[in-house]
């Protein structure tokens, strides 16, 4: 029998509640590791906990705060003995205004959950990941943090996903020498209540930028943060990794 590909790990996802950030913690638990899975929304996050069962707990945290994060590692720590995995999903799009309608309190909001959240979260799990010998880091950002033509995310979205990706280049340059991996994952168009609260439907003129035609499930996403979560993506670090079907090929 195979080996499950997550075995012994444990994974720290935010935005655990709904959309991406609940599959990633289906497939991971189906994978063998020990979820702590946190979101704001509290009765999502403790039902889905309780869906995976003995291998998750949930911690109602909301992630641009750093007072809550000493939590969610003690979470681990004391559930599961230690942190192996850091999943920085949970991000929101914000207003679908132009720069010229978007007011500072969005810009600031957009940048503190998408943005500041994967700084907080780094800092406060990098102790953790130190002392089990090494880990992995995956912080999710968007094809919104490739290029800025696809008309619709606001600037504030745009400038926290580019963030996103500089800051985890930062880290894994930094974290190498201790074995601790930083990449960066940059969906396309994925079928989450974001993007159904975005938009009702993702019409003809969207579908034609899409090689492939079609919006993802978020298990095709969750299939690209296993392998990086997992020790089979031992040598890549620093990296980006589109799951956009082949939106940012032109
Ligand atoms: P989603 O369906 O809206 O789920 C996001 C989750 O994050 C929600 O459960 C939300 O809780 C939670 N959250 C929001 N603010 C939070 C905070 N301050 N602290 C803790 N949790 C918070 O979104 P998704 O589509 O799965 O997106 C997941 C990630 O992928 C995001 O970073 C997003 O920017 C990125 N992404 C999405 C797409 C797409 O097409 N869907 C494409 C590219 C990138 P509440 O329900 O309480 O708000």
């Amino acid at each position: 029998m195979q080996m499950a590909r997550l075995a012994g790990k444990v994974a720290i996802i935010t935005g655990a509640g709904r959309g991406m950030g609940a599959s990633h913690a289906r497939l991971f638990a189906e994978q063998g590791a020990k979820v702590v899975l946190t979101d704001l929304n509290a009765a999502a996050g403790q039902a889905l906990a309780d869906e995976i069962g003995a291998a998750a707990v949930f911690v109602k945290h909301d992630v641009t705060r750093l007072a809550e994060w000493p939590a969610v590692v003690d979470a681990a720590v004391t559930n599961f003995g230690g942190v192996d995995i850091l999943v920085n999903n949970a991000g929101i799009l914000g207003p679908l205004a132009d720069t010229r309608d978007l007011t500072e309190e969005d810009y600031h909001l957009v940048c503190a959950v998408n943005q500041h959240s994967v700084f907080l979260g780094m800092k406060s799990v990098l102790p953790a990941m130190l002392k089990r010998g090494g880990g992995s880091i995956v912080n999710i950002s968007s094809i919104a943090g490739m290029a800025a033509n696809y008309g619709f995310p606001s600037l504030a979205y745009v400038a926290s996903k580019f963030a996103v990706r500089g800051m985890t280049k930062a880290t894994a340059m930094e974290f190498g020498k201790h074995n601790i991996r930083v990449n960066s994952v940059h969906p396309g168009f994925i079928q989450t209540p974001m993007m159904v609260e975005a938009t009702d439907e993702v019409g003809g003129e969207a579908l034609a930028q899409i090689p492939l035609g079609r919006i993802a499930d978020p298990r095709e996403v969750s299939n690209l943060v296993l392998f990086l979560a997992s020790d089979e993506s031992s040598y890549i670090t620093g990296a980006e990794h589109l799951v956009d079907a082949g939106m940012l090929a032109h």
